[in-house]
């Protein structure tokens, strides 16, 4: 089959293997860039052997003049770069129809509830979790292959394509042993850094089979002993265990014999820990000291200050200068939420005038966005913090800290009545959302509160701070790039 882009009719498209995304985002741009509609595409990777004679290579687009730029939000690379690695077939042709449709149908970037948007993060976070588990549940077990130390071999049967994604976390947990995963699809082996290998170097190679794996060694029967005698019957939840550990899972792992077992014997050994005399003395329980219940919600941001001044209702308020309520006009696009005031916050008795304020200025200075139309606030009324020296050190709160704190935020929001929200970092997360969400993984995307209101989740500034200098620059383009999805909320979401 010709290469010819020009062309109308059907185009058939080979990637190099399973994961190609570099390929599959080549020919995706070009064709895109032609004019090709996703119903003229059959996407195929080089397994699919007798479809691949027919096909196109995808390495044909990377000639010269068949390559095209094309602009879409950077939230979809990422999304695509995760997609690729599901094993339905037709993750290719979902993500080209995604890619046409963004050209064609702008509308399409603030729809979160679309049926191929909704499609293409159900199997982004498919990918996810099988990665989770991939790192969680890799055994290995040591063969002396007749080289100076022993080669650590596991296997593992990932439901995805995910063995390239998930080796880089294997290299830097195990960097100077020799290791290998082999899986039905796809192994991968480290070689250590050595005289000849500065670097060390990951090898991928062909899928293997489970006999290629060595037996249970002296090793293995020392953590079985171990895991054993660390089993807590009183704490065992079979069912939240298999939510957490599916069984599929159990085949390979060592441990996973001994639990029926213990199972079986856990309504008996906990029965006798609660018979047996405790052997520690029990925890002291504090009682919170509450401040003086206020006659009702605030029904002016002035009073939610003067109640929050007040508040007593966790023991960080004991210890800060003032609490620090938010600013901003009222009814904004925004309201941006942090974790807590800091030092200066403290002091000055205003949100974000410290130094993660000052990066945040420049943030929305760089998307021209004037700081006074946004509303700033933060989850936690008052600073919390421990004494190094002289210095004032933040400490992060304590969960139920920000539990107490979080109706004074519900005040300030349903005052402020935005029409969407902004969490910077976990706290904020946690605190605008009811529940804990994965900030890294759900970062730079729209979700919805139980009030209607979306919200999307970012770093908090200061994590840019405390960034690796090396990864300086990425990082800040990424933070970015959230905030500025975060000025075009979902039109579906916000009040009308
Ligand atoms: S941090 Fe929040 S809950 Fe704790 S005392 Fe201050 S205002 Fe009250």
């Amino acid at each position: 089959m010709s290469a010819s882009l020009a062309r109308r009719e059907p185009v058939s498209v080979v990637l190099a293997d399973e994961t190609d995304f570099a390929g599959f985002r080549r020919a995706a741009r070009a064709l895109a860039a032609q004019g090709v509609p996703p119903e003229a595409v059959m996407w195929f990777t080089a397994t699919d052997a007798c479809n691949a004679l027919f096909a196109t290579q995808a390495s044909v687009f990377a000639e010269p003049g068949k390559t095209a730029a094309v602009a879409v939000p950077a939230t979809f690379v990422a999304l695509c770069e995760t997609v690729v690695q599901h094993d339905d077939p037709q993750r290719f042709a979902l993500l080209y129809r995604l890619l046409w449709r963004l050209q064609h149908e702008p509308s399409l970037r603030h729809d979160p509830l679309d049926a191929d948007v909704l499609l293409a993060r159900q199997m982004a976070r498919a990918v996810r979790r099988d990665q989770h588990k991939t790192t969680a549940f890799v055994r290995f077990r040591p063969l002396n292959d007749g080289s100076a130390g022993p080669l650590h071999v596991a296997w593992f049967e990932p439901s995805h394509h995910t063995v390239e994604a998930v080796a880089p976390f294997f290299m830097r947990r195990f960097a100077n042993i020799r290791w290998a995963i082999l899986t039905p699809r796809r192994s991968v082996r480290w070689e250590p850094a050595s005289a000849a290998l500065p670097e060390g170097r990951l090898v991928f190679g062909p899928g293997a089979r489970k006999e290629d794996t060595p037996l249970a060694d002296a090793g293995e029967a020392l953590w079985l002993t171990y895991y054993a005698n660390i089993f807590n019957p009183a704490r065992l939840k079979l069912r939240m265990m298999e939510k957490e550990m599916p069984r599929k899972y159990w085949r390979n792992l060592p441990e996973a014999e001994l639990i029926a077992p213990l199972a079986a014997a856990a309504t008996e050994r906990s029965g006798r820990m609660v018979a047996e005399a405790p052997t520690t003395p029990r925890r002291k329980v504090v009682t919170l000291a509450r401040a003086p219940t206020p006659n009702g919600p605030a029904q002016t941001l002035e009073a939610l200050n003067a109640m929050a001044q007040r508040c007593r209702e966790c023991p960080i308020g004991e210890h800060a200068t003032q609490a620090v309520v938010g600013q901003g006009p009222r009814e904004p696009l925004l309201m941006f939420v942090g974790e807590q005031p800091g030092d200066q916050e403290d002091l000055r008795g205003q949100p974000f005038v410290g130094p993660a304020g000052q990066l945040f200025d420049r943030a929305l200075a760089e998307l021209g966005v004037a700081r006074d139309t946004v509303y700033v606030a933060n989850a936690v009324k008052h600073f919390k913090y421990e004494m190094r020296g002289k210095r004032r050190i933040h400490k992060t709160p304590a969960q139920r800290e920000a539990a107490a704190c979080a109706h004074w935020l519900e005040d300030e929001i349903r005052l402020v009545n935005p029409a969407a929200l902004v969490a910077l970092g976990a706290t904020a997360a946690r605190s605008l959302m009811g529940e804990a969400v994965a900030v890294t993984r759900e970062r730079g995307q729209w979700q919805r509160r139980a009030d209607g209101r979306p919200v999307l989740v970012t770093l908090h500034p200061s994590a840019l701070l405390r960034a690796d200098p090396a990864g300086h620059q990425q990082a800040w383009a990424d933070w970015l790039a959230d905030l500025r999805c975060a000025l075009d909320p979902p039109k579906l979401l916000v009040r009308s």
